[in-house]
């Protein structure tokens, strides 16, 4: 009889190994890829890569991977150690429900979380369909004209308002004035964005500096309405008066409250900005969620962030398209006016669909309810003999409750509740949509003293009238759109994310070939915590002690980022890439002030970066040089050296991404670093790239001073359409005590330190919520799980490349032929043997079911190829399949075979409906067209509208829903 073998318990074990889960390629596949590329082994390939001088010293110093059910198991037992009490804190951040079609179908759907930013329009119709919904609901809630498809935080769009304003009044003040009861993490990040600008940012305290204040000479001021104490004002005269000095009145505003309260625009505001969290995103600690900026007509075309346009297509249907310079940002370089890219599209999904869910009746339905239990909560504390302050309010409670603040708000916390403690001597409460009966109650005993009876809400059964004075009533109606008024059963509701989501190109579907965006696998384990109530369901200023879950989370991911990064300190407060450069630059500046060389502002930018890093460079108050690059697309050292040596003096940083954005490991960056620090500059890596780094080399030991790193690229946090992201900011040790500092953590805004940086986002840990996901994919990778995915990832991008050789040549590679992880197509030449464009080919992908690569960046009429590790070799070999019959049908065109401007490269995309009129003329087949390799005829992806037209958008620019006339 046979008996079973004993196998090794190591075998068994490793059968549950994230590795192969994430990796897309196995041992045999690798041998035939290295075959390909024509080298030995991975090992070889990597160091006939990776410079010898800046191989890592050692390995990283990484716990050992675990699997994923330990991993979970781990880090719920981390999560346990966040306390979730009943938040009244508000401060921007308040209690919502998630409608649970909303939650399981958008926000854990990786049909929506896994897209990408809609540079695409044709593969990205319904998310941008979502946006324009989002951007209509902003216009109605405010009253206001335009409004952009998402910020990155209240804080941040009111940063941004700032600057809007500073470029577009008339009004030559570089004074800023704003109002002290907004926000307090809203004003420190002013301040620490007002700093490097030369604005002057002065704070009215009271309302007798407010009036003197608005009296004498600004550019602009902020008024957060309702107040953070929760009193709402008048505001009207306050803007005649800015008006009078031609300046701007901004305006941070609660858009539940706005459904009650009349609308800014509809009493002048010249810009409004807030955010949207409390329509159904959690608070998750302070983020991810999206902030919203809406502006006055003539300011549309510098408004910062992205805007979603309608346009037509070629058969002259409406089509949604990023609209005016939202499109080009990046080419704007050292002009652009915002550096913003990743910003929040998924929480700005989710908001929309929202109010789309509860409809114009249902959002006003919530607000009243708190509205009408505040006046109750009200009503209830005076009986008990509160101290509560009169004032117009529509969901905030304040309490002059003096030396008895801080027991009182013990007391609460003891029966499970946060209240906010303002100023010391006062406390703030705050109802939002979750608050119940229980919860007044609750709140009631918490002031009750010894017994003393608590109010019954049997008194209060015919209703209350809320706490908002006549005159401040919204009379006008909104979200007037059947998009609002339509979809409000579940089934309704649920199709309609489906309609939307099924019209878009994801990872869900098939690679995304995105040079410089890593869209890797977003593991399911990894995405799963993000919705634990112990992450979620925590606010961003609750008592430190209740947050240690996130603490050790922190930590950790700190340290293990410092393993991978070789950097001394990281903090993870920045919520995009964009915003890591901007702290950095910071801490740079800062750096250099505190030697006594605060003259330094020269940042040298090589003409090859990615448009943020000379748009942050400007918004720190840098001087952008631009270096250039040589014909094999590095850094060109003698014309560095040469603008190292002019401006050696007022030298502040050189700001490079390595590898670079050519795709390349240029040999000499060692010597680069050396050449600046020389100089006594600083040199900013630009961690972007950073997939092709992790476990090979790190940029802290080979001259990097400071790097951000995008979380949402090489960490596995998914794109969601174009945000959110994470993007730490990491420093050498001498620069450690410039990171940027904690926002919110007192009533009285800080302003910075002297000698310090001041935070640069709304919450502490910025998008703290999508922390999990990087830390479940560090802890299930392990040291050698990581350097196996940069190798992958290299090897999976020359496999590319050597594949693509006699159809499309690689621009750049190093001497032996060899790329990094990314390549860059070479499809100029076709322009002149064909008229096909790099677009036309991208276009055209979409035909066969792709997302296209990067297109015309960072060299015009180019596509950069990424891969990543977690792609299959079947997949590789599917897009590069497809890229090759696509080079024969160009082939056709240069031969004559197809007409120049009829074919099907520049009929791309081709939806079903084209191919169904009862004519076809086209020079080829119906079949080709759809059907231009067999496998299509198994899985079609079909377009929903043709090439969509961006000039006709842009000259009839129109932002808000389309309406249903217009779509029949
Ligand atoms: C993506 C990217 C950025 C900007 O990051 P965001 O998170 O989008 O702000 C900066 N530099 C490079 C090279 C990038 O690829």
């Amino acid at each position: 009889m046979l008996m079973p073998a004993a196998l090794p318990l190591s075998a068994l074990e490793n059968a549950a190994e994230f590795l192969p889960r994430h990796i897309g390629i196995d041992a045999a596949d690798e041998a035939h890829m290295l075959s390909v590329i024509g080298e030995a082994s991975r090992r070889a390939l990597i160091d006939s890569i990776v410079p010898r001088s800046i191989a890592r010293s050692r390995a990283m110093d990484l716990p050992a991977p675990a699997t994923e059910a330990a991993a979970l198991a781990e880090l719920k037992a981390l999560a346990a150690k966040n306390q979730v009490l009943k938040s009244f804190i508000g401060q921007g951040y308040y209690g919502t429900h998630t409608p649970g079609v909303i939650l399981r179908n958008i926000l854990e759907n990786p049909a929506w979380y896994t897209a990408y930013t809609p540079y695409q329009a044709e593969i990205s119709q319904g998310r941008m369909e979502a946006l324009v919904n989002f951007q209509t609901m902003v216009c109605d809630l405010t009253a206001m004209p335009i409004a952009n498809a998402s910020m990155l935080d209240e804080a941040t769009a009111a940063a941004e308002a700032m600057t809007l304003a500073k470029r577009s009044v008339k009004s030559k003040s570089h004074r800023f004035v704003v109002a002290g009861d907004a926000h307090p993490q809203t004003i420190e990040v002013i301040q620490t964005r007002a700093a490097p600008l030369g604005i002057e940012v002065v704070l009215a305290n009271s309302a007798e500096e407010w009036n003197a204040l608005l009296a004498g000479d600004y550019f602009a001021v902020l008024a957060q309405y309702p107040a953070t104490s929760g009193r709402i004002d008048d505001l009207r005269a306050d803007v005649e008066q800015a008006h009078a000095r031609q300046a701007a009145f901004i305006v941070a505003a609660d858009l539940l409250a706005l459904t009650l309260i009349t609308p800014p625009g509809e009493w002048g505001a010249d810009i409004v900005v807030g955010t949207t969290q409390r329509f159904g995103m959690p608070m998750g600690a302070g983020g991810p969620h999206a902030a919203y900026m809406a502006c006055r007509d003539e300011y549309k075309r510098s408004l910062p962030g992205r805007l979603v346009g309608v346009s037509v297509d070629v058969h002259g249907k409406p089509a949604y398209r990023l609209a005016l310079q939202t499109r080009e940002q990046h080419i704007r370089r050292e002009k652009a006016t915002s550096n913003i890219c990743t910003a929040q599209v998924l929480p700005a999904v989710i908001a929309s669909m929202y109010a789309v869910y509860h409809g114009p009746q249902g959002l006003t339905r919530i607000a009243q309810r708190v509205a009408a239990y505040t006046a109750i909560l009200a009503q209830g504390l005076k009986a008990l003999g509160a101290p509560v302050r009169e004032q117009a309010t529509f969901d905030t409670l304040s309490l002059h409750t003096q030396d008895a603040t801080q027991a009182i708000a013990a007391r609460a916390v003891s029966l499970g509740a946060n209240l906010r403690v303002y100023f010391g001597e006062y406390l703030c409460i705050s109802l939002d949509e979750t608050t119940t009966r229980a919860d007044v109650e609750l709140l009631w005993k918490v002031f009750a003293k010894d017994g003393q009876a608590l109010p019954s809400f049997a008194d209060f059964e015919k209703g209350v009238a809320p706490l908002i004075p006549a005159a401040l009533c919204r009379t006008s109606g909104f979200l007037a759109h059947p998009v609002f008024n339509t979809h409000h059963s579940e089934t309704g509701m649920l199709r309609y994310i489906r309609q939307l989501s099924d019209k878009d190109l994801a990872l869900d579907r098939s690679m995304i070939p995105l040079g410089s965006c890593t869209m890797k696998l977003n593991a399911t384990s990894e995405m799963i915590p993000i919705t634990w109530p112990e992450f979620a369901q925590v606010h961003p200023f609750a008592p430190a002690d209740q947050l240690e879950g996130y603490r050790l989370l922190d930590e950790q991911l700190r340290a293990w980022l410092c393993q991978a990064t070789g950097y001394a300190g990281i903090s993870l407060q920045p919520n995009a890439g964009s915003q890591g450069e901007y702290a950095g630059l910071l801490a740079i500046k800062a750096y250099h002030a505190a030697q006594g060389q605060g003259h330094r502002n020269i940042c040298l930018i090589p003409s090859s970066a990615h448009g943020t890093n000379p748009a942050s460079a400007q918004m720190a108050g840098l001087q952008v040089v631009v270096t250039k690059c040589d014909e094999n697309g590095n850094v060109d050292l003698a014309d560095l050296k040469a603008h190292c040596e002019k401006h050696s003096e007022n030298l502040a940083c050189v700001m490079i991404t390595y590898p670079s954005t050519h795709g390349v490991f240029e040999t000499q960056v060692k010597e680069l670093c050396q050449l600046v620090h020389q100089h006594g500059g600083r040199v900013y890596v630009d961690g972007a790239n950073m997939n092709a780094l992790v476990g090979v080399a790190a940029p802290g030991e080979f001259g990097g001073d400071v790097s951000h790193l995008n979380l949402h690229k090489t960490f596995c946090i998914p794109h969601g359409g174009g945000g959110p992201g994470v993007g730490p900011v990491c420093v050498v040790e001498d620069l450690v005590p410039y990171l940027p500092g904690l926002p919110g953590q007192d009533s009285q805004p800080q302003a910075p330190a002297s000698g310090k940086v001041g935070p640069v986002s709304a919450a502490p840990l910025g998008n703290a919520a999508v922390l999990p996901i990087s830390w479940m994919y560090i802890r299930m990778m392990g040291a050698e799980g990581l350097q196996a995915a940069t190798e992958t990832a290299i090897l999976s991008a020359n496999y590319i490349s050597a594949r693509l050789k006699d159809h499309y040549p690689t621009l750049y590679a190093s001497a032996n032929g060899h790329v990094a992880h990314e390549c860059i197509l070479d499809l100029r030449g076709l322009k002149e043997t064909s008229g096909v464009m790099a677009e036309d080919v991208a276009k055209r992908l979409i035909d066969y079911g792709f997302h296209a690569p990067t297109l015309s960046f960072p060299v015009p009429n180019t596509l950069m190829v990424e891969p990543t590790e977690s792609e299959t070799l079947f997949e590789l070999d599917r897009f590069i399949d497809a890229m090759i019959a696509i080079r024969e049908e160009i082939r056709q065109i240069e031969g004559g075979a197809l007409p120049q401007d009829d074919n099907p490269l520049k009929n791309a995309p081709h939806t079903a409906e084209s191919l169904l009129a009862g004519e076809w003329s086209r020079p080829y087949t119906r079949e080709t067209a759809a059907y231009p390799v067999a496998a299509l005829r198994q899985a079609k992806y079909w377009s929903p509208v043709g090439r969509v037209d961006n000039v006709y958008g842009d000259r009839n620019l129109f932002c808000s829903c389309v309406p249903v006339s217009e779509l029949a």
